[in-house]
């Protein structure tokens, strides 16, 4: 069941991330509501600007509201900032709600969401029939994310709208957007968020940097960093700041930000060039963008403890694979069955992403676990186990066996040509080969399910120390 979280986070994601054009957006996002929760209804109405009030509904080509309209979304803001500014608001009907309470919704309800940005209002999100248990567990997390991200889409909307952007920057933003569902270890996400903003930002170096258990600064991304003026400018970041700028304006700090607290900052930083107003706005859109996807990788860290596919390749998770080796480990010794595993890891994927980029490395990703897939038999099963590596579970196959499936798997993929088009400017297709190790349950040199994992580790390791793209069996003797 918590599968229909990721898919529908997943989807989100995706559609706010494949057009420029918000009114196409709108309308793939009213589809994608409808399919997973009904509705009937869909509509963001957006204000014009921070400052004013006039509200446009961007379904409709920014058409202005009729004044009773607007009347309603006055007094909503106004009754909304009545309230406690820490908690979440929602309109359901015409009474503010705490957002807690979208889980008694009535089907009937009219319910309004509003996107606030520095505590104002600046749209509204209508819904209509929300049939909101489809989500069962976490479902308070799963629409915060959904909102959270549908919430920025629009106020980049809003901004692009005020601003002469150019296409480098929207790449920026889009492959920073783009970090999504499995990539929820900010050690992996930060360094890609820092490359992005320094290939785009020319004249100065970019840092990123993350607090730590103990609320320190730790720069994350470069390795280094010689200037102690920039620490000194961190830690007198607030969260009610939107960056701080030295008096010489050769160095800018932007905090990152979640819900309610500062999790990090952005540096741009140079001996030189004082950054000048359009560096700064652009520096602090992607460090907008940068917290919102920070924000989502923690969230959606939270709703993956409780699923059980990789949302990336469709396969089982690194946790579901735990409980089949245990399970499958548990019955081979009973029945005193054979079982074999297999750890697959790609060759010099890094290559891949270094020379086509992140989202091109995901695609091939992605394609190597549905050739994996296409491999199997019946009873086994295949997970993710870690970033480019796969954990295959062969019951009931002795190990010439699975060397036969093993090598068949190895030569399908090698063969493969992997097209990476969508993700590269260019007509491209890349080829990679993997290493497998495989290992066999034996009773007396494997003595539980981490000992079968780690067999068959050890032989990848090997395959690797041989020159990779081949199989190597776990000799036990
Ligand atoms: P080899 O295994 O042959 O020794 O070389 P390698 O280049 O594959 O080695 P390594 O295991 O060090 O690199 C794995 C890389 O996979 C590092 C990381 O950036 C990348 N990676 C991990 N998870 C993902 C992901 O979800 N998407 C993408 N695009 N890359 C990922
Ligand atoms: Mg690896
Ligand atoms: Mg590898």
């Amino acid at each position: 069941m918590e599968n229909i979280n990721l898919n529908f986070i997943y989807d989100v994601t995706n559609i706010l991330n494949t057009s420029y054009d918000f009114n196409k957006v709108i309308e793939n996002l009213r589809i994608i509501f409808n399919k997973y929760l009904n509705t009937t209804n869909f509509k963001i109405y957006t204000m014009e600007s921070f400052q004013n009030s006039l509200y446009k509904d961007i379904e409709k080509n920014w058409v202005m509201l009729d004044e009773n309209t607007q009347k309603m979304f006055n007094s909503f803001s106004q009754k909304i900032d009545e309230f406690d500014k820490k908690e979440k608001y929602i309109i359901i009907d015409d009474n503010v709600c705490e957002f807690s309470k979208i889980q008694n919704l009535n089907k009937n309800n009219k319910i309004y969401i509003p996107f606030k940005k520095y505590g104002k209002i600046f749209a509204f999100l209508e819904l209509e029939n929300v049939n909101i248990n489809i989500f069962k567990n976490n479902i308070l997390k799963t629409f915060e994310v959904i909102l959270s991200q549908i919430s920025f889409g629009t106020l980049n909307n809003l901004l692009n709208n005020q601003m002469q952007i150019n296409i480098k920057f929207y790449d920026a933003m889009k492959n920073i957007a783009k970090i999504i569902e499995n990539q929820y270890e900010l050690n992996y996400i930060i360094p890609i968020i820092g490359e992005m903003i320094d290939r785009f930002i020319v004249n100065h170096l970019i840092y990123v940097f993350l607090k730590d258990e103990k609320e320190q600064y730790k720069l994350i991304w470069p390795l280094s960093c010689n200037d102690i003026s920039i620490l000194e400018m961190l830690n007198k970041i607030s969260f009610e700041e939107e960056y701080i700028l030295s008096d010489d304006k050769k160095i800018a700090v932007f905090p990152l930000k979640s819900e309610s607290k500062v999790l990090g900052g952005i540096v741009a930083s140079s001996n030189i060039y004082p950054l000048n107003e359009r560096e700064m706005t652009y520096l602090l859109q992607l460090t907008n963008q940068s917290s919102t996807t920070i924000a989502r990788a923690n969230m959606y860290s939270e709703i993956l403890k409780h699923a059980t596919m990789d949302a990336l390749t469709g396969l089982n998770n690194r946790r579901q694979f735990e409980i089949r080796l245990n399970q499958e480990f548990a019955t081979a010794k009973r029945k005193n069955k054979k079982l074999c595993c297999m750890m697959t890891d790609i060759d010099y994927f890094k290559k891949i992403n270094d020379t086509y980029g992140h989202i091109a490395g995901d695609i091939v990703l992605k394609k190597v676990a549905s050739i994996i897939e296409s491999q199997l038999r019946e009873y086994d099963t295949a997970s993710r186990y870690g970033g480019e590596e796969f954990c295959i579970l062969l019951p009931y196959t002795t190990i010439e066996e699975a060397k036969f499936v093993a090598e068949r798997l190895r030569k399908k993929i090698e063969s493969e040509k992997i097209d990476i088009s969508q993700a590269y400017s260019e007509q491209k297709e890349v080829k990679v080969t993997i290493s497998i190790g495989v290992s066999e349950f034996n009773e007396h040199t494997i003595l539980n399910p981490k000992d079968l994992y780690k067999k068959a580790d050890e032989a990848l390791y090997q395959a690797k120390e041989q020159g990779r793209n081949r199989v190597i069996l776990y000799q036990t003797y």
